[in-house]
């Protein structure tokens, strides 16, 4: 299980460690390179990637609005810190965005793992 997140992390197939799994910045092929699984399970599979996404954006924004007001207490700069946490709660869902869906894929194979008959059938 360590593992799946080891390679989400890296930005890599969390099943098998496959690179090269983007195109782009962000749109995901929609096979594995190396396994051929594909990526999309079923339909609605990439909600659990906003959600991954959302809650880790949210968790950043509680940590800086806290942390900072905490290190500047008794007089927090609300005006600085107003301004930070709106700019970080728009820019970091989008810097976020490849790592929520690899690191969705690795919470949802260490539940599901893939089995042969999540395997697409062999074409050759
Ligand atoms: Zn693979």
């Amino acid at each position: 299980m360590i593992g799946k997140f080891t390679r989400a992390m890296a930005l890599r197939f969390p099943n098998c460690g496959a690179s090269e799994i983007f195109r782009g910045y962000a749109t995901l092929v929609e096979t594995c390179p190396a396994c051929r699984l594909k990526f999309e399970r079923h339909e609605g599979y990439w909600v659990g990637a906003v959600a991954v996404n959302t809650v880790v954006t949210i968790g950043v924004f509680v940590v800086v609005l806290a942390g900072w007001s905490v290190l500047t207490w008794p007089d927090p700069p609300w005006t600085a810190i107003l301004v930070v946490t709106i700019a970080l709660n728009l820019v970091f869902p989008i810097f976020f965005y490849p790592l929520s869906k690899t690191l969705w894929m690795a919470l949802e194979l260490s539940v599901h793992p893939a089995t042969e008959s999540s395997q697409p059938p062999d074409t050759a």
